[in-house]
């Protein structure tokens, strides 16, 4: 079985083709730069996973259905194609960001969930639009060919009460849906499944935080394979402090720096989105390499950066067990966390209270599945890839063949 995974962004578009049951990636690429001129990369990845062609072509790239178009030609392509058809294309899923309260799982694309995409736009005004711009498109190009939507937030769907109403007056929440709904629930879903399996013990036995740090990070607190709580909100600003989002931050700054700088509270909110986090703490980068080797070289900025990340999420850890009323399993994913040796022992300092035991030899992994916790730690501390594209696919495929 072949699907396509489309990730659809206000002005790009990546796309994988895969095998939803060996997880085997045939072609992968990127659309960029769609409403503006457009630019499109295309990788033929072989059963290694290593790349064996590599193309990058111009083309004009007015709408997302041109990115499409291109996206479905270079697939069929005499040199660059991995498939002879698209009729060898069984199914199309794609990434979502913003599912409400409306979806607690992944859906088969008809009118109802387009329009509840739509219904939701308010809530995710960045990608939504783009995300159904992209279900459109392959609509377009390819009729009748079946696509499933999956949402970043419908994981985090089974949270309490308690932990997703904000203490703020009811009718936001009753007329606005204004509420916390959390983010990367793709991937909090794919690890959580992973390191349950892993661990061998019924979901219902085990309690776990899944820390997601990437440029964009959040945490998730899972018991009964199920999200307990969650530290991104209403939108994916809330939470740690990230690459360049400001993470948690007292509201009344908002108001404060509009005043006195003449900003309008958008420009504010994109100023904490786009220009703080790790970036405004280091006044040099986003990128936790370049923190890490900034502080090499003494830098006590780039040194301070990487220590309120490590404090933010370590907080997070403690006050998730605190919530789970207790701890088996820790997962570190996504590129920090799958990376990053020094930033996990950072974190994971002085918790050995909580029973967690880092192993500083097993710790040096990178980007494979790993205990890395010591014999005797109380809590497994794993290292677990993630793979958001294998889990749509998956969804897709499992939908597609009910
Ligand atoms: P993601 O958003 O999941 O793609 O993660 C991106 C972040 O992962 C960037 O800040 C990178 O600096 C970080 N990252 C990727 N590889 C490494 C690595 N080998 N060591 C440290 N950080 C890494």
């Amino acid at each position: 079985m072949k699907i396509l995974v489309i990730n659809a962004g206000s002005s790009s578009l990546k796309y994988q083709l895969m095998d939803p049951y060996s997880g085997r990636v045939y072609a992968k690429g990127l659309c960029e730069r769609i409403g503006i001129d457009g630019r499109l990369t295309h990788k033929v990845i072989d059963e290694n996973d290593e790349t064996v062609l590599k193309e990058t072509r111009e083309i004009a790239m007015p709408t997302h259905s041109e990115a499409i178009e291109s996206v479905l030609s270079i697939l069929v392509d005499e040199k660059f194609g991995v498939v002879k058809s698209l009729d060898e294309v069984d199914a199309v899923g794609h990434r979502v960001l913003h599912g409400g309260d409306k979806f607690i799982e992944s859906c088969i694309v008809d009118d109802a969930c387009k329009k509840a995409i739509e219904e939701c736009i308010p809530l995710g005004p960045l990608h939504n639009p783009a995300n159904l711009k992209g279900i459109l498109a392959c609509e377009a190009a390819m009729p009748g060919k079946k696509q499933v939507a999956v949402f970043d937030t419908a994981f985090h769907m089974t949270m309490p009460p308690k932990a997703y109403r904000y203490a703020i007056p009811k009718e936001f929440y009753e007329k606005d849906h204004i509420r916390r709904y959390g983010f990367h629930g793709t991937s909090h879903r794919f690890v959580s499944k992973r390191a349950i399996e892993l661990m061998g013990k019924p979901a219902s036995e085990l309690k776990l935080i899944v820390a997601h740090l990437g440029n964009g990070s959040s945490l998730s607190a899972v018991a009964d394979g199920k999200c307990q709580d969650t530290s991104m909100g209403l939108s994916p600003l809330a939470g740690v402090p990230m690459g360049t989002r400001s993470g948690d931050i007292d509201p009344c700054i908002v108001e404060f720096i509009c005043n006195k700088y003449n900003m309008s509270p958008s420009e504010c909110l994109t100023m904490l989105n786009k220009k703080s986090g790790m970036l405004s703490v280091s006044g040099k980068s986003s990128d936790f390499r370049d923190l890490e080797a900034g502080a090499k070289e003494g830098n006590e900025d780039c040194a301070l950066a990487r220590e309120m990340f490590a404090y933010g999420v370590k907080k997070y850890i403690g006050s998730y067990a605190a919530a789970l009323g207790g701890l088996d399993c820790l997962v570190f994913t996504a590129g920090v966390g799958e990376n990053d040796g020094k930033m996990r022992a950072q974190i994971c300092e002085g918790l050995e209270f909580l029973g967690i035991k880092i192993d500083p030899e097993k710790n040096t992994v990178r980007g494979e599945e790993r205990i890395i916790s010591t014999e005797d730690s109380k809590v497994t501390v794993w290292v677990i890839p993630t793979n958001e594209e294998l889990m749509i696919a998956q969804d897709t495929a499992e939908l597609c063949t009910k």
